[in-house]
C-alpha cells in the first residue's frame, strides 16, 4: 500500500518513455486508426465505444478549429466503417475558455455533422468553472438537436438540481463521480456522500425517462444501479467505463446482459491523461515502480 502511494506520487517524474509503456493500457494510441482498431476489437465482445481526442484548453481559436476538423474526420470514418461508436468532446478543447460563443459554434458544427451521419455527441464535463457555461451550451443545442448529451458529476452539490432541470428537457445524461479537485462549498468530499448523490441523480433521471449513461468502475455503484433498474422495471441506459480499467467488472456487466460503452481516448496528447490514470490507480503505479527497480 505504502509503495503504491509513493509510486503514485512519483509518477509525474517518470520518464515519458516509461509512462508510455503503461499508457498503452489506457489509450488506444496516437492515431484515429488505433481507436478504430480498439472499437472493432471491443465490438466482438458486444461493447461499443465513445472516441475522445486527447487534450483540453487550446491556446487559440485556430487550435480549436483544428480539433473540430479532426473530430469531423473521426465522424466520417465511424460512419464509413459503420461502427457502433460516438464521440466525446471537451468544451475547453473547442475554445470555451477563449470565446464561449465560438465554442458553441464549434460544438454545434460537430453535432450537426454527427446528426447527418446518425451519430451521437457527448459533451464531457470539466472543472466547476465551466459547469454553467457547458450546461448553457447543451440547452441551446437541444433546441435543434437530439443527438447530443451532457455529463453531471455526483460530487457537485448542484447536480441534483441540474438533473431536475435537465430531465425537463429530456436530456441524455452521463452520470459520473467527477474527476477534478473542487472546494467543499460546492462539492461533496466524502465518498459515501458522493455515491449517495450518484444514485439519487441516476434514479431521478431514469425515473423521468431520460437516457442515462452510468459511468463508473465502482462495484457498489454498479450494484446500486442494478437495484434502481430493477425497482423501476424499465429504463433507457448504458454502463460506461474507461479503456483499460476494471475489465473484470466490465465483463460481468456485459455478461449480465447490460449495454456497455468504453471511453477510448487517442491522440498525441496522451502524456497528461496517462499520468492522471496512473495517479488514480496506485496499484498500477506500484507495479511500474517495482518493474523499474527490477530493471534499472
Ligand atoms: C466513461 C467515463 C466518462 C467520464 N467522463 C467524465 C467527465 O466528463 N467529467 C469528469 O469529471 N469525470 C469523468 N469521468 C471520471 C469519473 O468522474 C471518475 O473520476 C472515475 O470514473 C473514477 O470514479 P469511479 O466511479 O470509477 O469510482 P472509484 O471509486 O474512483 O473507482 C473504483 C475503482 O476503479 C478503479 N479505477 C477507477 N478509476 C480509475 C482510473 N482512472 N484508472 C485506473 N483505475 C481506476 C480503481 O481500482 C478504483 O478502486 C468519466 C468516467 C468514465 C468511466
Amino acid at each position: 500500500m505504502i509503495i503504491n502511494q509513493a509510486a503514485a506520487a512519483v509518477v509525474p517524474r517518470l520518464p515519458r518513455r516509461i509512462v508510455g509503456l503503461v499508457a498503452r493500457r489506457y489509450i488506444s494510441g496516437e492515431t484515429l486508426e488505433s481507436a478504430l482498431d480498439v472499437t472493432r476489437q471491443l465490438s466482438e465482445r458486444r461493447i461499443s465505444t465513445t472516441l475522445d481526442v486527447l487534450g483540453e484548453h487550446v491556446a487559440d481559436l485556430g487550435g480549436a478549429q483544428a480539433i473540430v476538423e479532426l473530430y469531423r474526420r473521426v465522424l466520417d470514418e465511424l460512419s464509413a466503417a459503420s461502427l457502433d461508436s460516438n464521440i466525446s468532446v471537451k468544451p475547453t478543447h473547442l475554445g470555451l475558455a477563449l470565446d464561449p460563443e465560438a465554442c458553441f459554434r464549434n460544438i454545434r458544427a460537430l453535432v450537426q455533422h454527427a446528426a447527418e451521419r446518425d451519430i451521437f455527441v457527448r459533451i464531457d464535463m470539466e472543472d466547476s468553472s465551466t459547469t454553467t457555461a457547458t450546461l448553457d451550451i447543451y440547452r441551446r443545442l437541444r433546441e435543434t438537436h437530439d443527438n447530443v448529451g451532457v455529463v453531471l458529476q455526483s460530487y457537485m452539490r448542484r447536480s441534483e438540481a441540474d438533473a431536475r432541470a435537465l430531465s425537463e428537457i429530456g436530456a441524455r445524461v452521463r452520470v459520473c463521480k467527477g474527476i477534478y479537485r473542487e472546494p467543499a462549498e460546492i462539492a461533496y468530499q466524502d465518498g459515501a456522500e458522493i455515491n449517495r448523490n450518484f444514485l439519487r441523480v441516476v434514479e431521478h433521471l431514469l425515473g423521468r425517462g431520460c437516457h442515462v449513461a452510468i459511468a463508473t468502475h465502482d462495484a457498489a455503484l454498479v450494484q446500486g444501479s442494478y437495484r434502481i433498474l430493477e425497482k423501476l422495471g424499465s429504463g433507457s441506459y448504458e454502463f460506461q467505463m474507461l479503456l483499460g480499467v476494471t475489465e473484470k467488472l466490465r465483463d460481468s456487466i456485459v455478461a449480465a446482459g447490460h449495454p456497455m460503452r468504453i471511453y477510448v481516448p487517442f491522440g498525441e496528447e496522451w502524456y497528461d491523461y496517462s499520468v492522471r490514470r496512473l495517479r488514480e490507480n496506485p496499484k498500477i503505479a506500484g507495479h511500474v515502480l517495482k518493474a523499474l527497480l527490477r530493471f534499472p
